[in-house]
């Protein structure tokens, strides 16, 4: 069921792939509720700068509500959330600082239809930023160069395929120069075709040494990008481990159950 095997992927240059010492997220002892639903429980986890994560688990295990809480799409009720030093409260100038260190890219690509793809990458910029717009434009034409579409910059979303489109997504993103990037399932909605233009980009972006989390079930990216794979359950975190021991020497039952039914 696994349309793109680790060997399909550009090569990955392992030696170009650092992790530092110096912490990008903290979260201690965080938990979350829906209402009376207790979505995440005791959360405890420290991404370093240059860190690749990848986030596995089930359908409705915890895994977006986890990354939306990192970028205070969500709120958490217990604990603590730190992003480069911040703490995560009810303080708006802390959300708008994290936001804008922390890029997210969604399962849907979530584009402005009416917008061009050039004004799609330039739109935050201008506005939240208050770059300049010939500034904003140079800036959107080299990640576009970069995600390998700028020839698409004058085009509407409708008009790119899917791969594309994510691709438009992920180089929005960066327009913001982000320090960490958040990816959701960003594949899922995707035809197979299309799975590894999307996963080559973000092999780029880790060689490039950012930190990043990455929901995503494509157990083959995981296998020649990740330094780290955390598994989640019933909202907990069940087991963690680097890469080949995750998936060769999975000691926990519900990771063993998981593996049996994707790999
Ligand atoms: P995953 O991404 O691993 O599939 P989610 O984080 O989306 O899991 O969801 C975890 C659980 O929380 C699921 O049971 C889901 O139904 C529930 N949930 C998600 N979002 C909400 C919400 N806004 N309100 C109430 N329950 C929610
Ligand atoms: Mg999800």
């Amino acid at each position: 069921t696994h349309p793109v095997d680790a060997s399909d992927l550009e090569p990955v240059d392992k030696s170009a792939l650092k992790v530092s010492d110096q912490v990008a997220i903290e979260i201690i002892d965080m938990n979350k509720w829906y209402g009376q639903f207790h979505v995440l429980r005791d959360i405890n986890l420290t991404v370093r700068r240059g860190e690749r994560i990848v986030i596995a688990g089930p359908s409705g295990s915890g895994k977006s509500t986890l990354i939306r809480c990192i970028n205070r799409l969500e709120e958490h009720q217990k604990g603590k959330i730190i992003v480069d030093g911040v703490e995560l409260t009810s303080d708006l100038k802390n959300i708008d600082k994290v936001r804008s260190e922390v890029g997210m890219v969604f399962q849907h690509f979530n584009l402005f239809p009416h917008l061009t793809i050039l004004e799609n990458c330039t739109l935050a910029p201008i506005w939240v930023r208050k770059v300049p717009k010939k500034e904003a434009e140079e800036t959107a034409m080299h990640y576009l160069r970069k995600v390998k579409i700028p020839e698409q910059a004058l085009k509407y979303p409708g008009q790119l395929s899917g791969g594309q489109q994510q691709r438009v997504a992920i180089a929005r993103s960066l327009c913001m120069k982000p320090r960490i990037m958040l990816f959701d399932e960003p594949t899922s909605a995707l035809d197979p075709e299309m799975i590894k233009e999307v996963l080559d980009t973000m092999i780029e972006l880790a060689e490039e040494g950012m930190t990043m989390l990455c929901v995503t079930h494509e157990m083959g990216f995981a296998q020649a990008v990740a330094n780290r794979v955390i598994f989640m359950d019933q909202g907990q975190i069940v087991e963690q481990n680097e890469p080949r021991e995750f998936f060769n020497n999975p000691r926990n039952e519900r990771t063993k159950l998981f593996l049996s039914q994707i790999l």
